[in-house]
C-alpha cells in the first residue's frame, strides 16, 4: 500500500434537485517524492477530490489512507489535528493574512501543534530564503506581487513538513511568466522535500512539467499520456 491509497472513492452530494454524483469510482496509489498533475473541465470534481483528499470533505463512500491510517474515523479535533500535522494546502488565492507579515503568515500552521518556537521560525526562515523571499520576511501581503504571495503561501503549506502537498489552481491568478517560476518551485520542493504532490490545474502548460497527469472524467481519474 503506498503513502496515499485511495480505493473505490464515491462523492455524491445531495441537492434540493435530487443527489448529483460527483466521484464516481477514484482509484490512486502515490508515495512520496510523487507529483500528480489533475486536469478536467470545470465542475468535473477536482476541487471535491482535493478536499476529501485533505481531509477538509468527506467522501461518501470507498476508502482513503494516508500513511495507512484512515482519517476519516477520527473524530473532528483528532481528524483537525492529523490535517494540521500531515497536509498543506495551496489555492488559487493565497488566502494569507493581511494583518500578519511573511514570516508570521508562514509560522501560522506551526501554531496548532506544540506552538512555534525557535525550531520552527528556523525552518520558516530556511524556506523563505529557498523561495527567494528571505528579505522579505517583515513586509505584509500587500506589499508583495501575486507571485510573491504565493511563494509565501507554498512555505505556509510546508512548514509542518506534510506528506501531502496538495494545490487548487494554484497558479490560476498569475501571469503566464509568473505561473510558470511557481509551477517549477512547486515541482523542485516536491523533490527536494520528498512530499507527495498533487497539484489540479487548467493549465496544460503546468500539467505538462508533470511526470504523472490524470484527468477527471465522468467521476474517475484517467491516466494520460
Ligand atoms: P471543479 O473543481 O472540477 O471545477 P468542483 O469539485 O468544485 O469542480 O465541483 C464539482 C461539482 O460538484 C459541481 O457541479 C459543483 O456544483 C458540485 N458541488 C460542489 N460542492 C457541492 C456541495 N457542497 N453541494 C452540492 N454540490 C456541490
Ligand atoms: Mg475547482
Amino acid at each position: 500500500m503506498g503513502d496515499l491509497s485511495v480505493q473505490r472513492l464515491t462523492k455524491t452530494f445531495s441537492t434540493e434537485g435530487g443527489s448529483l454524483e460527483i466521484l464516481r469510482d477514484v482509484e490512486l496509489q502515490m508515495n512520496r517524492g510523487d507529483s500528480l498533475a489533475i486536469t478536467g473541465p470545470s465542475g468535473s470534481g477536482k476541487s471535491t477530490l482535493l478536499y476529501i483528499l485533505g481531509t477538509l470533505d468527506r467522501p461518501t463512500s470507498g476508502n482513503v489512507r494516508i500513511q495507512g491510517q484512515d482519517p476519516f474515523t477520527l473524530t473532528p479535533e483528532p481528524l483537525a489535528l492529523f490535517r494540521n500535522r500531515h497536509v498543506g494546502f495551496v489555492f488559487q488565492d493565497h488566502h494569507l493574512l493581511p494583518q500578519c507579515n511573511v514570516l508570521e503568515n508562514v509560522l501560522i500552521p506551526a501554531l496548532a501543534g506544540s506552538g512555534a518556537g525557535a525550531v520552527e521560525e528556523e525552518r520558516a526562515r530556511k524556506l523563505l530564503d529557498r523561495v527567494g523571499m528571505g528579505s522579505r520576511l517583515t513586509h505584509r501581503p500587500a506589499q508583495l506581487s501575486g507571485g510573491e504571495r504565493q511563494r509565501v503561501a507554498l512555505c505556509r503549506a510546508l512548514i509542518n513538513q506534510p506528506l501531502l502537498l496538495l494545490a487548487d489552481e494554484p497558479t490560476g491568478n498569475l501571469d503566464q511568466v509568473t505561473a510558470e517560476s511557481v509551477g517549477k518551485l512547486l515541482l523542485e520542493l516536491n523533490q527536494e522535500l520528498q512530499t507527495l504532490l498533487i497539484v489540479v490545474t487548467h493549465s496544460l502548460d503546468l500539467a505538462g512539467k508533470f511526470p504523472r497527469r490524470v484527468e477527471l472524467k465522468q467521476g474517475a481519474l484517467v491516466e494520460r499520456a
